[in-house]
């Protein structure tokens, strides 16, 4: 076996996803709100232009780095949105922004490079750093998700990269300007990379991202996809738009493992980004009532709770172990994600994904309400309503 495994972790969030399946099938009443993934259903707008694609001969290999329509028009989006000064030369078409993650990894890090993490942070940077032969340093960010001013201590010469993630999953944090331009800084003063992983972007509340890359183009790879804001996450598309050189060594990569994303998916993933944007609105309208229930329900049974400005998980606070937290709810039939996955200093936390029906978070909160032992008041009032 090779031994460059040997420090990576299974990814809990779909371990958890699974297991939480199995138990489901074996009969047990489980609400499982572990996996970070819309509940919806693909907007029918993409559907049939998937369907027409397949049944029109679009079947074939597409090219490497993706069909152009798509590239041109991921780039006029990233020009009109997000204020990037890129072309469709610059866009590598991904099966996944996951994929994505990793082609950045693969394609920056020498043996023992270091990359910079948040904590929390989404479970794969940290396996994607290490499969690609680096070595992951941890900084926690500040209790409202805001970076720490001490970050350029952590910067030495092994260091190489920078990941950011806003909105973040688990926290739903998102950085403001003061916070992207501390690491745009660093990046420039000592010729580090950022890898910037955008994929919550649309689903944000009374706020608007900033994307670093407009800030800092030369050093910035821009990451995004499909999977979250058009609900495609089984579709298996994202994208990522980088400086030439580093394109061309991800492009390397992609050619070499995936081939391309699947063709007549890339032409659902066109006619999501032209096409009306009105069910991504609605979506995000009642992910925002749901986190408003649940943020609210769990400050009420007693795990307090920042507010997201972003994404679709709460990430509340438990005492001890928050893998304990989620055994014990997951007896009492929800399944959660403990912090301790999104990183060393998140043992405290635990996060809720709030991807789920309005009835499934309220039943669930009941059932949490059990386990912490609180606020009967609250489990009343839902009955009462
Ligand atoms: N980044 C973050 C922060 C995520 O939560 C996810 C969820 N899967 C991804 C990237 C990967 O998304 P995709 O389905 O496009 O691979
Ligand atoms: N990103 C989602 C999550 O955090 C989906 C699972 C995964 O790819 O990690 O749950």
């Amino acid at each position: 076996m090779s031994s460059r495994l040997d420090q990576v972790e299974e990814s809990a969030t779909l371990r958890l996803a699974d297991m939480t399946n199995e138990l489901k099938r074996q009969g047990r009443d489980i609400l499982s709100f572990n996996l970070g993934e819309p509940d919806f259903n693909t907007p029918s707008n993409i559907i049939e232009a998937a369907e027409k694609a397949m049944k029109t001969g679009k079947t074939h290999y597409a090219p490497a780095a993706g069909i152009p329509e798509l590239r041109d028009a991921i780039a006029a989006k990233l020009k009109s949105e997000n204020t990037l000064d890129v072309s469709g030369k610059n866009v590598l078409v991904t099966p996944g922004a996951k994929q994505a993650v990793f082609y950045t990894t693969f394609s920056l890090l020498e043996e023992g490079d270091e990359a910079i993490v948040f904590d929390p942070g989404w479970v794969s940077y940290d396996a994607c750093v290490k499969m690609s032969g680096g070595r992951t340093v941890w900084v926690k960010s500040n209790d409202d998700g805001s970076l720490p001013e001490g970050l350029p201590k952590y910067v030495n010469k092994r260091t190489r990269l920078i990941i950011i993630n806003s909105p973040n999953n688990p926290s739903g944090a998102v950085l403001d300007k003061k916070d992207l331009r501390l690491v745009a800084d660093l990046a420039k003063d000592h010729g580090l990379f950022i890898l910037s992983d955008e994929i919550y972007e649309k689903i944000v509340y009374d706020v608007k991202p900033v994307s670093i890359g407009s800030m800092i183009p030369d050093r910035t790879i821009t990451i995004n996809g499909f999977s979250k804001a058009y609900a495609m996450a089984g579709w298996r598309i994202g994208y990522a738009a980088a400086p030439k050189a580093i394109f061309q060594n991800m492009l390397k990569v992609q050619q070499h493992t995936a081939t391309s994303p699947t063709t007549f998916v890339q032409y659902g993933a066109l006619a999501a980004i032209t096409g009306p944007q009105d069910s991504v609105e609605s979506m995000c309208r009642q992910f925002r009532e749901r986190r408003d229930v649940v943020v609210k329900g769990l400050c009420d049974i007693g795990l307090p709770c920042e507010m997201p400005r972003g994404a679709f998980y709460a990430w509340p606070k438990v005492e001890g172990s928050s893998e304990k937290w989620a055994e014990k709810f997951l007896e009492a039939g929800v399944g959660l994600t403990p912090g301790s996955a999104f990183g060393p200093h998140s043992d405290d936390h635990i996060r809720m994904s709030y991807a789920s029906s309005m009835s499934d978070i309220k039943k669930g909160l009941e059932r949490m309400a059990t386990v912490t032992g609180g606020m009967e008041g609250w489990t009343k009032k839902q009955k009462q309503k």
